[in-house]
This record gives C-alpha cells, sequence and structure tokens, in this order.
C-alpha cells in the first residue's frame, strides 16, 4: 500500500484520492467552464500519487499535459459519513502542495463527448505530493498561498481565501457522498495560471510561502 510522509517523520498509507474542479473562478473562467453551483467531484487512483523528488511522466497518449498546483489535505481518524461543515474542519489531519497533472488534449475530448475524465487526470505518477504538515500549526485552511514555479518561473500563484467553496465544505460535501476514511487526500482545486508541462521542466510547489515544498521533475515516457 502507498504512504505519504509528514514533515515530523510519521508515514501513513494512502486511503482514495479525491479531487475537486473549477474552485476558483478565475480558473473556471480561462478554460471557458462556468463557475460551479456546487463542488465539481472526481477521483485519481492512488497508486497515481508520486513524492518528493520524483518524476512526472509525461505518457506518449497526450501531447498536452498541463500542471495544477492544489492544497491537498489528508483526513483524520475522526472522519464519519454527513459531516457537518465544522466537523469537517476538526477532520483534517494535514496539509500539503500537490500538482494535479492532467492530459489537457484528452481531457477536452471526453468533456465533449461527455465521458469520464479517469484517463485525462489519471496516468501514472499524475499526483505528485509533498510531505504533509499537520494542522494547528502556524496554517489556516482559509489562508493558504500557494505557487509553482517552473524552471524558476512563477506560473500559478493563489490563495484558499479564493475559493468558490471552503475546504471544510468540500469535506462535508463529500462526507455526505462517500465513506471517507482516515487517510483520504482530497486536491481542493486549482488557481488560474495552468499551462503545458515539457520534457525537462523543473517544478517546484510551495504551500505557506515556502514552509512545504514539493520538487518534481518532468520526463517523456
Ligand atoms: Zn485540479
Amino acid at each position: 500500500m502507498p504512504t505519504i510522509e509528514f514533515i515530523s517523520g510519521l508515514k501513513k498509507p494512502i486511503g482514495d484520492v479525491y479531487c475537486i474542479g473549477r474552485n476558483y473562478a478565475a480558473h473556471a473562467k480561462e478554460l471557458n467552464n462556468p463557475v460551479p453551483k456546487e463542488p465539481m467531484v472526481f477521483l485519481k487512483p492512488a497508486s497515481s500519487i508520486v513524492s518528493d523528488s520524483n518524476n512526472i511522466v509525461l505518457p506518449k497518449q497526450s501531447s498536452d499535459v498541463h500542471h495544477e498546483v492544489e492544497v491537498c489535505i489528508i483526513l483524520g481518524e475522526t472522519t464519519k459519513r454527513n459531516m457537518t461543515v465544522a466537523e469537517a474542519e476538526n477532520a483534517i489531519d494535514g496539509y500539503a502542495v500537490g500538482i494535479d497533472v492532467t492530459a489537457r488534449d484528452i481531457q477536452q475530448k471526453a468533456k465533449e463527448k461527455g465521458h469520464p475524465w479517469s484517463v485525462a487526470k489519471g496516468f501514472a505518477t499524475f499526483a505528485p505530493i509533498s510531505q504533509f504538515v499537520n494542522t494547528g500549526e502556524d496554517l489556516h485552511h482559509a489562508d493558504l498561498s500557494l505557487e509553482l514555479k517552473i524552471n524558476g518561473e512563477v506560473h500559478q500563484q493563489g490563495n484558499t481565501r479564493d475559493m468558490i467553496f471552503s475546504i471544510p465544505y468540500l469535506i462535508s460535501h463529500l462526507s455526505g457522498i462517500f465513506n471517507l476514511q482516515a487517510g483520504d487526500i482530497v486536491f481542493t482545486g486549482t488557481p488560474e495560471g495552468v499551462g503545458p508541462i515539457k520534457n525537462g521542466d523543473s517544478l517546484e510547489a510551495t504551500l505557506g510561502d515556502g514552509l512545504i515544498r514539493l520538487n518534481v521533475k518532468a520526463v517523456r515516457e
């Protein structure tokens, strides 16, 4: 079973990986999507997770792979069905920064045909995630800055205060659908500035003004 690591050194098994689409209005607009009235949910296979200092493999099936930098949360032991927003806030065990790697060309075709996004979002290595930092330290879910640099140049910058649906609201919503478990991870949506990743690119994602860092390299399959 794959595991994730906390900055403290603690390792935990990974559960399911839930993702939210279009949770920042400016990003919904840049891809010509309407601003949603309720959270838009999809999943990635847990086996697509890669840890810090590893590679994103650009698959042969796509010629337009995009980066989406996102705040990731991991759920703790108090998770249950139908959580209130307050219960959901208490269920957050830690924060990390991740990249929701997306084969945009495959996703576009799926959208046109009304097909699911599992392939576009689920290739091996399409979910790089940093180490997690426990909640209750310096970070608050409603004021987390995130940034993505490619080869040293800033491509995405955002803050969770600009989310359409707050992180506790998202978890509460998910708990009304799924049987959430400790170790489940949620990708909470990307701010604007998504764009292509090329062979050889070095990506650095940061959360909380550099408190957490993720460094990965893109390599062609
Ligand atoms: Zn995303």
